[in-house]
């Protein structure tokens, strides 16, 4: 897939709008990335799993292992087009764990798998979870890098597409100021 067959994919799904958004944050857009609305879609889900799958099957992953909530599904689709085992990880008095009887050993290569990288915060996190349990990591992989330096994440680093997601304070907002309607994504219209 390229690129802009990954967008147009995103924009089909309703996953990535353009326009002028009030984000979470407070902070306001010009874009909304929202990848569980791409994902939904299991089709979708399983083509963009394989896509990111043929970018990183040199590092030859035994396991994929994602951090809860955001890349259970695209993980899920990674692990099944590389035939490997897909694990998560999941919060336990707010520190990354692996629960569930999930296991990895220190002959596993493991890959780290997300729907969004941003500042690889959570890339990180995830592989402290795989070194904590004594195997080693191959790299990190995403459907969308919203940030700048690769070398973020501390390992290998590999995405379908690279897209910047600009915010503004409400007051320094270039849609603001040109009088543009201001929507909240997820409220219905
Ligand atoms: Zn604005």
């Amino acid at each position: 897939m390229t690129d802009a067959d990954v967008l147009d994919l995103f924009r089909r799904s309703g996953a990535l709008l353009e326009g002028h958004f009030k984000l979470s944050s407070g902070l306001h857009s010009g874009r909304y990335l929202q990848s569980a609305l791409v994902l939904q879609y299991p089709d979708r889900a399983e083509r963009l799993g394989a896509a990111l799958a043929e970018r990183v099957r040199a590092l030859r992953p035994t396991a994929v292992l994602s951090p809860a909530l955001g890349g259970i599904v695209i993980g899920q689709e990674v692990g099944r087009a590389l035939g490997v085992r897909a694990l998560f990880a999941e919060r336990q008095d707010g520190a990354l764990t692996l629960r569930r009887g999930f296991s990895l050993s220190p002959e596993d290569r493991v890959l780290i798998v997300e729907d969004v990288i941003t500042t690889g915060g959570s890339t990180r996190e995830t592989i402290a979870v795989v070194q904590a349990a004594g195997a080693h990591v191959v790299g990190a992989a995403g459907l969308v890098d919203r940030g700048g330096d690769p070398s973020r994440v501390g390992v290998e680093m590999h995405t379908l597409v690279k897209l910047d997601v600009p915010a503004y304070s409400p007051d320094a907002c270039p849609m603001c100021a040109a009088g543009q309607a201001l929507v909240k994504p997820g409220s219905r219209q």
